[in-house]
């Protein structure tokens, strides 16, 4: 298990909503498995990078230019922040598809708490130099109400550049939940027996790609 994993776990960081240091733990730490060359908490089957020989060889520019800055402990200063963030910290849906759960999910008055401090304090800081977000890994954007409230202040004043990949069951994707940012991707997958009817999807001129799988 990754240390910082390990730490931040029922830990401090966790209770306050801040961490930021634990992640820079777990960052250093992946990093470090991807610098030796041993990726060690890669897998070689769900990895598509590794899978299909896609990573970038050692002696190539960009390569060089991150080893070297990692080496001399300046890599903060070439990657300052990430590119790309994949939130998958709330598994609130309104589904209950047997695949990924037995009961429903849906986080509690305390958690919503946890979660608003979190997106404070870490989350759109760090999206403010991010790239592309992935909302959600773990759940249902438009099912938590975490994710509801965290698109609602991604606007393109605020985040101009910042795109937003959308994973969605689809049933609560409507106009009313429009996402101000622009959507990259909106990935519709539905694997509940129990999802029959599907709302109006939202008319997004924004999406440049959108993909659909029941
Ligand atoms: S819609 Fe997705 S997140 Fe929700 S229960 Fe089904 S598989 Fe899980």
């Amino acid at each position: 298990m990754l240390p910082g994993v390990a730490a931040g776990r029922g830990g401090k960081h966790q209770r306050d909503g801040c961490g930021l240091d634990v992640a820079r733990a777990i960052a250093t730490e992946l990093r470090n498995s991807i610098i030796d060359g041993s990726y060690r908490y890669c897998s070689r089957q769900h990895c598509g990078h590794i899978a299909n020989r896609m990573l970038v060889e050692r002696d190539e520019e960009e390569a060089v230019k991150i080893i070297g800055a990692h080496e001399a402990g300046k890599l903060d200063e070439l990657i300052a922040h990430p590119r790309q963030l994949i939130l998958s910290h709330d598994q609130s849906c309104n589904l209950t598809c047997p695949s990924c759960r037995t009961g429903y999910i849906i986080a509690k008055s305390e958690e919503q708490a946890r979660l608003e401090a979190v997106m404070e304090n870490t989350i759109l800081p760090l999206l403010k130099h991010a790239q592309y977000v992935n909302v959600t890994g773990s759940g249902d954007p438009f099912g938590s109400k975490h994710f509801r409230r965290l698109l609602k202040r991604l606007d393109k004043d605020e985040y101009p550049q910042l795109k937003i990949d959308l994973h969605t069951n689809g049933q609560l994707f409507d106009e009313r939940h429009g996402v101000n940012s622009a959507c990259r991707i909106l990935s519709v997958t539905c694997k509940s027996r129990s999802t029959r009817r599907m709302r109006t999807p939202i008319k997004s001129s924004d999406a440049a790609a959108t993909s659909a799988v029941f």
